[in-house]
């Protein structure tokens, strides 16, 4: 879930469910009273209804018609009156003591006095009944107790409760409710936002914890972080960044291991014919060749290393300018179809001055169009050319077929020979820098291990691939691959 969406939930959550707390209890309190059958002040403030209000003096109702029974003469003692009317208006109620048609008490505070004329006649209200009657300024719930009088006069005691009024006690009530309101958010809030915290801050420290491992160089713990939220997203982030981060480092120790073996390679590959060239000239300045046919063969041979370092030294520097991209590429729309065609025709010329087969297939559509540095893909092919003829068998004549094809976005060149071919082990290994293919079979053969690292290297910044199969004495297939040009492009 969303961060947003959480918080909103939990927003709802915390102004909603102390309020739904808050009205159940009110609702069991109420109930509570049907079961009872006595309310407190404070469920009558809240109820009020006519039911309510009258069951609230029922006490003192009971009592009056214990004294109508047993003392009525206590309706006329103006004490009793007043005591009893005491009583009464803790609950918000008077007494109204009638004899005859004439009031002779009336406890009504100001503005509450009933109209006499509409108080009911003797006996009107039996078995608990209660009238609604109008006050001076509101209604009133009025219960009645008649009592008989001993010279035959009916007497009436009126307990009258004013029904808009405040039950005394309502205002502690009302803090007694917004106490509990404020309680119940409280918990409620405490609870929700414990919940919204517990779950952020997990993701929080997991993300803390990862960011210390990355600081302190330890990239291999993955930091696991499921979800859709903002934080689960930024703990993927963070994990792919961790991920990245750990193949940069392990691309640069490959690198720099690399980087070792090809400086040890290169001091071998510098310091073998110099030995040869220091051995052959010490043993001219020593006289140790005596005789002219002697010294020929030592200048000889010290040309020959000489010429070795310099082509070593040539092609490392050749290679170094590429990859420093000292020489800059010029790239240009070209016909892949009429490109190849006319490569393969020189190709054909110069292979069979070397009494070698050259056979050429070409099923690009003829405007096929890609783009390339022409002069650079030359240096591709003729490079492939020229280590076919290295490689070449003594007891076989080579023969070379090139074939370019469509595959799709792509157009692919193979350049397959009948040649030496690369054992199984070292065929991932021809285009690294320096690499030479079973050397000791080599021997003999001119090179410095530099050719296919360049290749790949120039098929790669033109955004291609070159691959190499091969079979030891049969013969290897080179394979490269270059993007066509799509008709959006708009180069
Ligand atoms: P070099 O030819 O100068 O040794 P390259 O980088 O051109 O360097 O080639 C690397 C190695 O790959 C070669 O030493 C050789 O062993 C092997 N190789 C390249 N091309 C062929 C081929 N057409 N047939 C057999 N082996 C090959």
């Amino acid at each position: 879930m969303k961060l947003r969406t959480r918080l909103i939930l939990s927003f709802i959550l915390i102004v909603l469910l102390p309020m739904g707390l808050a009205m159940t209890a009110f609702i069991v309190v109420n109930h509570s009273k049907a079961n009872s059958g006595k309310m407190s002040p404070g469920q009558l403030y809240f109820s009020n209804t006519v039911d309510d209000l009258a069951s609230y003096t029922d006490d003192d109702v009971r009592l009056l018609e214990e004294w109508a029974r047993t003392f009525p003469e206590n309706f006329l003692d103006s004490d009793i009156q007043k005591q009893s009317n005491e009583k009464l208006a803790e609950k918000n109620s008077y007494l109204v003591v009638r004899v005859g048609t004439k009031i002779v008490y009336d406890g009504a505070a100001k503005g509450m006095h009933p109209d006499y004329d509409s108080l009911p006649m003797y006996g009107k209200l039996v078995n608990g009944d209660v009238l609604i009657i109008k006050l001076q300024t509101e209604s009133g719930i009025l219960k009645e107790i008649d009592f008989g009088k001993e010279d035959g006069k009916r007497g009436q005691a009126f307990v009258i409760t004013p029904a808009g009024s405040v039950v005394p006690g309502g205002e502690k009530i009302w803090l007694y409710y917004v106490l509990w309101l404020v309680v119940i958010m409280l918990i409620t809030g405490v609870v929700i936002s414990l919940v919204l915290y517990r779950s952020i801050i997990r993701k929080v420290r997991l993300m803390q914890a990862a960011t210390d491992d990355i600081r302190q160089g330890n990239l291999e713990n993955r930091i696991e972080a499921k979800g859709s939220d903002e934080l689960s997203e930024l703990a993927q982030s963070l994990e792919r960044m961790r991920a990245r981060l750990l193949s940069d480092a392990t691309q640069k120790v490959a690198d720099e291991d690399s980087n070792r073996k090809f400086l040890s390679s290169i001091t071998h590959d510098l310091k073998t014919p110099l030995t040869s060239i220091i051995g052959y000239s010490e043993g001219i300045l020593d006289g140790i060749a005596s005789d002219p046919e002697k010294l020929r063969k030592y200048v000889s041979t010290i040309h020959s290393k000489a010429v070795d370092m310099n082509e070593l030294l040539n092609e490392l520097s050749e290679f170094s300018k590429l990859d420093l991209h000292e020489i800059p590429y010029h790239f240009e729309k070209i016909n892949a179809s009429e490109y190849f065609d006319e490569f393969a025709e020189v190709t054909e010329d110069e292979l069979s001055s070397d009494n070698a087969d050259f056979s050429y297939k070409n099923t690009l559509d003829a405007d096929t169009e890609i783009i390339a540095d022409p002069a650079q893909i030359k240096r591709v092919l003729h490079n492939l050319i020229s280590n076919a003829l290295k490689y070449s068998r003594d007891d076989a004549k080579l023969s070379v077929k090139f074939r370019v094809k469509d595959i799709g976005n792509f157009i692919q060149a193979e350049m397959e020979d009948n040649g030496k071919g690369i054992s199984s082990e070292d065929v991932p290994h021809v285009f690294e820098r320096l690499f030479r293919a079973d050397k000791a079979r080599n021997t003999g053969i001119r090179g410095s291990g530099i050719g296919l690292s360049i290749v790949k290297k120039i098929i790669e910044d033109h955004g291609g691939q070159i691959w190499v199969t091969s079979r030891l004495n049969e013969g290897s297939t080179f394979y490269f691959v270059l993007k066509k040009v799509s008709p959006d492009d708009n180069t």
